[in-house]
């Protein structure tokens, strides 16, 4: 794949992920290998594979301590903050800390192995990465990855980390909320203000921005608020509850004590919630549920909305706190954008229009695909404008004896440079230490250290006469380069200041881009095993039905020896289920050595008598793909 596809964007989700891309005047959202349109962030590791995708969240009950979610819940986080704490107790996987920053224990291939959570989105976005690769038939390089807009500094560095490993030059980090207003053009709606309220209820999480379009590319968020363990899954649940009590009142059996159970009751009321949104009844039939009873049952609409009543009403909280946070009244907003699959439901979607008086919703995107639609239009774009970004929060810097010297204020348009120059505290003093945080609150100890430098060999000097410079340069994306100079000789000297937060070092990243190629590496081998395997199983049964089939046209000797081969061969591959590519294809040569011959002999056989019935052996030999083999295909035997 030598040509460079247009640049993707990615909406890099905490239960679900979405790519989508800008071309031929429109934005594709682009399904994955099982035809699906958003992917699960999951990652499994196994005895003998890595899985990402559907293939992780499908196996996630078999698996469940060595099966990856939620890292976009750890990302630029450290170990000891309060919400990676909290999250730590619902996890079936196990987090640990390394230096202070959280990675993820699992089990792979028999062996320990731990992952920084950068390392765990950058498999995702690898998968979104080669789902666009496989749609578009080029190499992607160039993406927009999207983030929340209450992502701190730390969190989207990490995030563009997270591309890199991935092999992804990260144009830039954007809002999802900022990427849903795109999506929705709101952005091109005519010059004057607008006041934007995104309203996202996902799988897990809940987010409500307002943002404020200024000049048609100025986003600025006014607000965000929204619970961050509020989502569709809390729906399942009280479903899941509901039915387990009504299998327990009809047949007094407590179905909850059994795990297969619960999920296979699980997977079938978040069906039956789908299909809620847009019928007003859904059906739940369900064989052999628990210890031989069968479970069917159904739901309506009116009996859901009011299972779900306490939880659909909270979601009203965060909207008023946001707009007083905002400082607008409701009818301020000019635009209501839905994102998130749990949006689709009439409950919620009606809650919500009636709090805004009846206001009409954005919601002809398909809410799970909002934000990537966005990103891609975004992605599309960046190279014909420069967009005026906003940094989302507050700098201050900390000087010598504690005074606090504002620095970048909350929603400074980005990029951006600034110099300010500082000086010493006391005489003849030899270093001057600079801390720079993040945060509107006053006390230091209540900000996020973002960095620490030293600047060391200051001549003797009164105070007040050295100068040391310092340079703050932030890039689109919000991420900083400060640089610090010591001015006093006249000797320039430059200090870029050491993030001691948590990124990830240069050679870190490098090692991880080489296990990410070695994991790549790694997966590609088991996919060939795997086809390899599928070969000879598909040749062999197809042989043995053929032979069987075709009755007394091949000679019993001819038919004893390929029966008895194959038999052998299906044994082989019941004992043999992580053979390796070598293994197999060596099998299919022996089976295919002593059944071709007879099978073209069958062949010939067949086309030169033309009068009787033939059909008894016209089925497909090899494996599909034409014979490779010298097997008959199908051409030659129908
Ligand atoms: P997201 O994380 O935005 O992809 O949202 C996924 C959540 O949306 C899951 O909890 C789904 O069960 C839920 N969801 C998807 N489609 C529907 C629907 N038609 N009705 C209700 N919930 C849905």
């Amino acid at each position: 794949m030598a040509v460079k596809a247009p640049a993707v964007g990615i909406d890099l989700g905490t239960t679900y992920s979405c790519v989508g891309v800008f071309q031929h005047g429109k934005v594709e959202i682009i399904a994955n290998d099982q035809g699906n349109r958003v992917t699960p962030s999951y990652v499994a590791f196994t005895d003998t594979e890595r899985l990402i995708g559907d293939a992780a969240k499908n196996q996630v009950a078999m698996n469940p301590n060595n099966t990856i979610f939620d890292a976009k819940r750890l990302i630029g986080r450290k170990f000891d903050d309060l919400t990676v704490q909290a999250d730590m107790k619902h996890w079936p996987f196990e987090v640990i800390s390394d230096g202070g920053k959280p990675k993820i224990r699992v089990e792979y291939k028999g062996e320990k192995k731990s992952f920084f959570p950068e390392e765990v989105s950058s498999m995702v976005l690898s998968k979104m990465k080669e789902t666009a690769e496989a749609y578009l038939g080029k190499t992607v390089t160039d993406a927009v990855v999207t983030v929340p807009a209450y992502f701190n500094d730390s969190q989207r560095q990490a995030t563009k980390d997270a591309g890199a490993i991935a092999g992804l030059n990260v144009l830039r980090i954007i809002n999802e909320p900022t990427a849903a207003a795109i999506a929705y053009g709101l952005d091109k709606k005519g010059t004057s203000e607008r006041n934007v309220l995104i309203f996202d209820l996902g799988g897990g999480t809940f987010d409500v921005s307002i943002l404020t379009i200024d000049e048609g590319s100025l986003f600025e968020v006014r607000a965000t608020a929204g619970d961050t363990h509020l989502g569709g899954e809390d729906f399942d649940n009280r479903l899941v509850n509901h039915f387990a009590e009504e299998f327990k009142r009809k047949y007094k059996k407590d179905l909850r004590s059994n795990p297969r159970a619960l999920r296979r009751l699980r997977s079938a009321a978040e069906r039956a919630k789908r299909t809620l949104s847009s019928s007003t009844e859904a059906t739940i039939e369900i064989d052999a549920l628990f210890e031989g009873v069968d479970f069917y049952t159904k739901i309506s609409r009116a009996r859901f909305e009011e299972l779900c009543g306490d939880l659909f009403r909270s979601t009203l909280q965060p909207v008023e706190k946001a707009l007083n946070d905002a400082k607008m009244d409701k009818n301020q907003i000019h635009d209501i954008v839905l994102v998130g699959g749990s949006t689709r439901i009439p409950k919620v979607q009606n809650s919500l229009q009636q709090f805004f008086c009846g206001k009409t919703l954005n919601l002809s995107i398909n809410p799970d695909e909002a934000v990537a639609y966005g990103a891609a239009i975004q992605a599309a774009i960046l190279k014909m404008f420069c967009w005026l970004m906003l940094h989302p929060s507050r700098w201050v810097l900390k000087r010598p004896g504690g005074v606090m010297t504002k620095l970048i204020e909350r929603n400074s348009r980005i990029p951006c440079k600034q110099t300010k120059t500082f000086t010493t505290y006391a005489d003849n003093q030899p270093a001057v230490t600079i801390q720079v945080f993040e945060g509107e609150r006053a006390m230091t100890k209540d900000n996020n250290l973002l960095g620490t430098f030293n600047l060391t060999g200051i001549p003797p000097a009164p105070r007040g006469v050295p100068k040391v410079d310092v340079t703050f340069d932030l890039d689109a994306n919000g991420i900083s380069n400060v640089t610090a100079k010591e001015m006093s000789t006249g000797n320039a000297k430059n200090i870029v200041i050491k993030n001691d937060k948590g990124r990830l070092s240069q050679a870190e990243i490098d090692r991880m881009v080489r296990e990410a190629e070695q994991y790549a590496d790694e997966d590609e081998k088991h996919r060939q095993r795997i086809a390899a395997r599928n070969q000879l199983e598909s040749y062999v049964f197809n042989i043995k039905q053929s032979t069987e089939d075709a009755g007394d046209k091949i000679p019993k000797s001819d038919k004893d020896r390929v029966i008895e081969k194959c038999t052998e061969t299906i044994k082989w591959l019941d004992n043999n289920t992580t053979a390796e590519k070598e293994e197999y294809e060596y099998k299919l040569e022996e089976l295919t050595k002593l059944c071709q011959p007879i099978m073209t002999r069958l062949h010939q056989q067949a086309n030169g008598d033309t009068a009787g019935p033939h059909t008894s052996c016209g089925r497909q030999f090899g494996s599909g793909g034409g014979s490779t083999y010298g097997g008959p295909t199908i051409e030659e035997v129908d």
